[in-house]
Formats: structure tokens, C-alpha cells, sequence
């Protein structure tokens, strides 16, 4: 239960004065729905003014504040020109405050011929006049309420101001509790890092980053407690040994032999397995380093121990794929591995529900829905999550519901994630690598080019499609919406369609699930050569026949995405290349990274170097694609702090798991605030 000194913070933003659902949707849209949110939503940017006594003073473009006698009001002729008021500043010079559309009648009220007014805006020059428009502040003279000489510039929605936002911050403000401090007394010290409470406070009044990073460290604290937490609890409940003979792994027939990174891995995966302590593993291999066979092999053990094991895939096309894969690698072995989608219903979801609760069916793959409520297994003993990277905390409370015991987990990812963030996502888990290569492949030859020789890429498309090969065609990255993107991979599938007719194939997110497989069907059975697609294909997808992956507008992507993305191609023995097709202008960043990108094919080399790159304040491109966990504490905070956060949060743990002591105490408060709570849950139960 949430402490009630958090109560204030919790209640829903309508509760604040002057909140009714005009202003609720705009905050709902910026993700604001409590009083808390609108205190960690942190000003992107300050505006600075000048007190000036006469407008002389400034350049035009400075943000003044400056006393006013009103002179004139003159409406333009038309209903469309602006009303341009005139005022004298303290020297006698005119300055005009030019008002469109429907603010003229407002305006007019606040400023009486004769009145004088405090305004402040932005400078500006138009003909021979100076003017503001639309000053952002006008109070009486002498009166409350003058212009602030710093004031933040909060991210914005449509129908929400700076001014109504600021407000109804300073009104959370005032509900902000005094809490007992969590971080320890030495590092507060060191850091001279001021109160949460006060830190809260001067977020929203200054540039300031101290106050910054301590609500940063905050953030990455409780997340590293609530990992340990669970972590320290998951160490003291018994799962099911699983001791494999290894008598079905001697009956595969696989077409090559592993590599011993493989043969490495799988011995770590086989003694954590044999353990009653649930395993609770995380196997980084970059892409097409082979995690799927060692999947298999984990599967394997569970299966020869006679219990049940489970494989989670993102996304349909990889669920289908991955049972295809294990299917045929299984061939003429007596095993029965099942596949379960959302999109399976009625009497076939019934039948696979029936396999898996009377432990007919010995191995399952699928997506999320696999571990909902409704599934029941008989016996899994082990869960394996691919391609995964949002999976936290949450989950993995789910998936400890799961039948008797806990299961043994294994998450894999492609993704190479710089050694600071892995410790922020995965602090908690043992980890495996898969740092080889299974022979025989040729490196990917990348190249970069200008969007100005599409018409020369195109032809090069044809040649490497008649030589009987078959190609990846990615569409840029549409940001503004999914509807924009949608038209722009449909424009490109017309344009290639006009030259190479039926041989493109189209797939995008908005695809019903049963298209998009025919349509990867036909791609990867060569009936299409050409696949065009958004990144949807991004993950996993295998065809090893295709040796030319062409990426439009590059500069947009992640360094991650592509190296994903590249990942489709050099599957084969043929030798493949990769064609980053770049904007036009790009700035200098963007230049480097795609020089990178040809530079090398190693998928951590690339992660470190992205992170370097990045200038300040830019986030890492995990945050825009959901991956990073954290919503206050940037990238670069990360770096920062998380090697002192996890510390910390380690001291604070004793020796039975719990947190204890006054600190322990305030520490509860933070999982709560971050809603880290199931930590604490499993506190209680465990
Ligand atoms: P990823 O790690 O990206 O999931 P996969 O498991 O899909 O990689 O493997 C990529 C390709 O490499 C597959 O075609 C697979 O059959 C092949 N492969 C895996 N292990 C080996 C190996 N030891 N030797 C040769 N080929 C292998
Ligand atoms: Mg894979």
C-alpha cells in the first residue's frame, strides 16, 4: 500500500483548481494525469528577459519588460489585419503591441488608452516601427504580477499555455511533502546535492544541475532497489530443478556444428537450469550469432527433464518464423512444440490451451500471449524471452505466477546496449555472451549514399535481382505520423512496382497478421525478390538468400536500428552489402555515424561509439523507441550516476532482503514515487 504521506502527489491533476477536461486532454496527451507528473515535467528551455526603462536599450530580438503609457488603438481596415495598440516607454519612443486574430477585443480591455502597463515580450523590428507581438505578460503598473526575469518554457500540448502550466505546477508545488532523505548522507555531500523537496522546487525556477541530477539520481535509485529487491526475493524461492540428460540434444541433427562461444553459453544456461535457485539470465549475442540454437538447447533440457518450456517473440512474423526454425530443426525428434498467437482463436487456441495443461504439447512459441491468465501449463519449468527489450520488473512478477515454482528465465537480445544502460535495464541478471561469430560468413559490406543517385541505385537493383538475388528495401523513418509513413513506403512500393512489377513484395506495422505472413511467405519462399518494408522486419527476420539491404533516408535511424537492419542480410554464403541512402544536407553527426557504420560490423563497437557521439542532452535513441526505463533521468545521467545508484541501493538491502532502518523506511517512500513498488511486493510475499 502507497504510504499516504504520497496521497497529494497521487490525486489526479483534475483535483488541482481551474483543471476541468478542457484542460485534462492536452495534459493527458503530455502524459500529466497526477499531481506528480506535472512536477517531474521539466521545463526544455528558460526564457530570459531585460527589465529596460526605454526600448533603446536592447537589440531587437531580446525579450524585454518594459513600462508602458497606452497611446492609441488602431485596428487594421480588414477583419484579418491585426490590432496594433501603441504605447510610450519612459524616453518618449513609441512601441507597438500587435495583436491577430481574436485577441483584439482582450486586448483592448487589458490595455485602456491612458492605462500604464507593464508588458513583456520579444523585440522585433517591422517597417520602421518597433513592436511586440503578442506580449507574453501584461499587469498593471505597480500592481502584482510583473513579468518574471527568468521563466520556463515547459514542453507543450495543443490547448495548453506555458502561463496555464506554470500555474498549475506552482499549485503541485504547494502540495509537495517533506519526505526524510533516501540517498546516502556522504553522497549528498560530495554531490552537494540539495533536499528532493527543494530540488523539486528549483527545477522549475532555474537552470540548475544539481537539483537536475539529484531527481535524476532519484529515479535511477529506486529502479536499481527495486531490482534488488526482486532479485534478493527471487534468490530465496525455490523453483524446479531441471537436470537434462542431454539425451534429446544428442538426437539433433543440426546442419553445422556450434561455436564454442555456443557450446560456452549453453553450459551456463545447463548448470542454472540444474540449480532450485530460478535462473535469471540475459544472453547478449549480436544478430545472427546463432542465440536461436542455444535456445533450443535450453528448451532441450527442460523438455528431457520432462517439464514444458516457452518462447516469447515480439512480434507475430518472428513467433511463426521461430517455430518454423525450431520445427525443422527438431524434425524425427519426439517432441511436440506448439505455436499460440493472439490471432489464434476458437477450437485452435482450445486445443493448444488442453496440450499445455496436460504437458502434451512440450515446447510452445508464440507472443505475449502465451504467459496471459487464461494459459495454464502443467509444468514449465523454463521461459525464454526473445528480442525483448521492455521487459522489467512487471513482467517478470507475471511470469513468476506462472505455474508451480518460478521458471527459469532467459531474456536474449540482439540489442547491443552500452555497459552503463545494461546495468540500468538489466542489473539484476547473470549475463552470457555470445562474442563469436559462427564461421564462414563475409562480413556486409556497407556503403553510403547521396539520395541524389537513387535513379542509379534503382538500376543496380535491377541487375542484382536478375542475377537471381533478392533485396531488402527499408522506407524512411516517418516521424510525424503513422499515416505519413504508410504513404511513404506505399509511394515507394509504386515506384519500384512501375519498374519491377510483381517481384515487390509490401509489408508495413498497419497489416493485418495474416497478410503480412502471406506476404513474408512469398518473400522468403523467392516468389517475391523484392521486399519492400517499414522496420517492421527490423527483428529476427531470416531469409539467407537475400544479400543486398538498401536503407532509405539512414540518417534518420538509430546507429542500433541500422545495425539491426543490416543484420537481415550476410545470412548466406554470398557475399552481401548494405546501402545507407542519406539525405541530401546532412550536418556533421549524422556524417559521422554513417562513416561508422562502413567502418564496422561490430554491434558493441557501434553502441559505444553512438553513445559518444551524442552531444549533451541528446537522448539516447533507446528512449524514443521505448527501450530506456526511465523517464526523468537522461542518457547522459545515466552514465553518470547509475554505478553510485546501484551501490547504494545494494548498502541499503540487509542481509534477509529487506530494506530496515530509518533510511530503509525512506527508501520505501522512493519505490513508491517511481512506482517501483513491486518491489516491495515481493518483499511482503517473499
Ligand atoms: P540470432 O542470434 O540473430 O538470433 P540466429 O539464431 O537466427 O541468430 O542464427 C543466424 C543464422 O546462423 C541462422 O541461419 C542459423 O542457422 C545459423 N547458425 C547458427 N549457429 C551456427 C553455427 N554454429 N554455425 C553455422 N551457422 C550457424
Ligand atoms: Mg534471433
Amino acid at each position: 500500500m502507497r504510504p499516504d504521506i504520497l496521497n497529494p502527489l497521487f490525486a489526479e491533476v483534475e483535483t488541482l483548481k481551474g483543471v476541468g477536461p478542457g484542460i485534462a486532454r492536452p495534459l493527458d496527451r503530455l502524459g500529466l494525469k497526477r499531481v506528480k507528473d506535472l512536477l517531474y515535467h521539466f521545463p526544455a528551455g528558460w526564457t530570459y528577459r531585460k527589465r529596460v526603462a526605454c526600448i533603446d536599450e536592447v537589440d531587437v530580438g531580446t525579450n524585454i519588460i518594459v513600462q508602458l503609457i497606452i497611446a492609441d488603438h488602431r485596428s487594421g481596415g480588414s477583419s484579418r489585419s491585426p490590432l496594433r495598440i501603441h504605447g510610450v516607454d519612459g524616453e518618449g519612443n513609441y512601441l507597438t503591441l500587435t495583436f491577430f486574430g481574436r485577441n483584439g477585443g482582450w486586448a483592448r480591455k487589458q490595455l485602456p488608452i491612458g492605462a500604464e502597463r507593464i508588458v513583456s515580450g520579444k523585440l522585433e523590428r517591422y517597417g520602421d516601427e518597433l513592436q511586440i507581438v503578442h506580449p507574453d505578460h501584461i499587469a498593471e503598473a505597480g500592481g502584482k504580477g510583473s513579468p518574471p526575469l527568468i521563466e520556463p518554457v515547459y514542453p507543450l500540448s495543443e490547448g495548453l499555455t506555458s502561463n496555464r502550466l506554470s500555474m498549475l505546477v506552482a499549485q503541485a508545488q504547494d502540495r509537495i511533502p517533506t519526505l526524510s532523505e533516501w540517498i546516502d548522507s556522504g553522497l549528498i555531500e560530495q554531490r552537494k546535492w540539495p533536499s528532493w523537496r527543494s530540488a523539486l522546487a528549483t527545477v522549475h525556477q532555474r537552470d540548475d544541475n544539481k537539483a537536475r541530477d539529484r531527481l535524476a539520481y532519484d529515479e535511477l535509485f529506486a529502479n536499481q532497489l527495486a531490482m534488488r529487491l526482486v532479485r534478493a526475493s527471487h534468490d530465496r524461492v525455490t523453483g524446479v530443478a531441471v537436470a537434462g540428460d542431454g539425451n534429446l540434444a544428442a538426437q539433433l541433427k543440426l546442419p553445422f556444428a556450434l561455436t564454442s562461444a555456443q557450446r560456452r553459453v549453453i553450459e551456463e544456461i545447463r548448470g542454472d537450469l540444474a540449480q532450485t535457485k530460478p535462473m535469471l539470465r540475459l544472453l547478449q549475442g549480436d544478430v545472427g550469432s546463432g542465440k536461436t540454437a542455444v535456445a533450443l538447447h535450453a528448451l532441450l533440457s527442460a523438455v528431457e527433464a520432462g517439464k514444458q518450456g516457452a518462447m516469447l517473440a515480439p512480434t507475430e512474423i518472428l513467433a511463426r518464423q521461430h517455430f518454423a526454425n525450431l520445427q525443422s530443426m527438431l524434425a524425427g525428434l519426439p517432441i511436440n512444440i506448439a505455436i499460440l498467437t493472439g490471432r489464434d482463436k476458437g477450437r485452435v487456441r482450445e486445443s493448444v490451451l488442453m496440450g499445455l495443461a496436460d504437458g502434451s504439447i512440450d515446447i510452445l512459441v508464440g507472443t505475449h500471449a502465451i504467459f496471459q491468465e487464461a494459459v495454464a501449463y502443467r509444468a514449465l519449468a523454463l521461459a525464454i524471452i526473445d528480442e525483448q527489450h521492455r521487459f522489467g520488473v512487471s513482467q517478470r512478477l507475471m511470469l513468476s505466477r506462472k505455474g508451480r515454482g518460478v521458471p527459469h528465465l532467459l531474456v536474449m537480445t540482439a540489442t547491443p546496449i552500452p555497459r552503463s544502460l545494461a546495468l540500468a535495464c538489466y542489473g539484476d541478471m547473470d549475463v552470457s555472451q555470445l562474442d563469436e561469430m559462427p564461421p564462414g560468413r563475409t562480413p556486409v559490406e556497407t556503403l553510403v549514399i547521396s539520395e541524389e543517385r537513387l535513379p542509379e541505385l534503382i538500376d543496380g537493383v535491377a541487375r542484382h535481382l536478375s542475377g537471381g538475388g533478392q533485396a531488402f528495401w527499408v522506407c524512411p523513418l516517418v516521424e510525424e505520423s503513422e499515416n505519413s509513413e504508410l504513404a511513404a513506403v506505399e509511394q515507394r512500393a509504386e515506384l519500384l512496382r512501375a519498374r519491377f512489377g510483381n517481384n515487390v513484395a509490401l509489408v508495413h506495422g498497419r497489416m493485418k497478421g495474416p497478410d503480412k505472413d502471406a506476404v513474408m511467405e512469398r518473400f522468403a519462399s523467392g516468389q517475391a525478390q523484392l521486399l519492400v518494408a517499414t522496420t517492421v522486419i527490423e527483428v529476427g527476420v531470416d531469409v539467407p538468400n537475400a544479400s543486398l539491404m538498401i536503407v532509405e533516408a539512414a540518417d534518420r535511424f538509430g546507429l542500433a536500428q541500422l545495425h539491426q537492419l543490416r543484420g537481415r542480410v550476410g545470412r548466406g554464403s554470398e557475399k552481401s552489402r548494405c546501402i545507407l541512402v542519406r539525405s541530401k544536407a546532412i550536418g556533421e553527426t549524422a556524417r559521422a555515424r554513417l562513416a561508422l557504420m562502413r567502418e564496422t560490423n561490430d554491434g558493441f563497437r557501434i553502441a559505444e561509439e553512438d553513445l559518444k557521439l551524442r552531444g549533451a542532452g541528446e537522448l539516447l535513441g533507446t528512449r524514443q523507441s521505448g527501450e530506456s526505463p526511465f523517464r526523468i533521468a537522461t542518457d547522459e545521467q545515466v552514465r553518470d550516476l547509475i554505478a553510485a545508484a546501484s551501490a547504494d541501493a545494494r548498502l541499503l538491502i540487509d542481509r534477509d532482503g529487506g530494506l530496515t532502518g530509518a533510511r530503509g523506511e525512506a527508501a520505501r517512500v522512493a519505490l513508491y514515487l517511481f512506482e517501483r513498488d513491486a518491489g516491495v511486493a515481493t518483499l511482503r510475499s517473499g
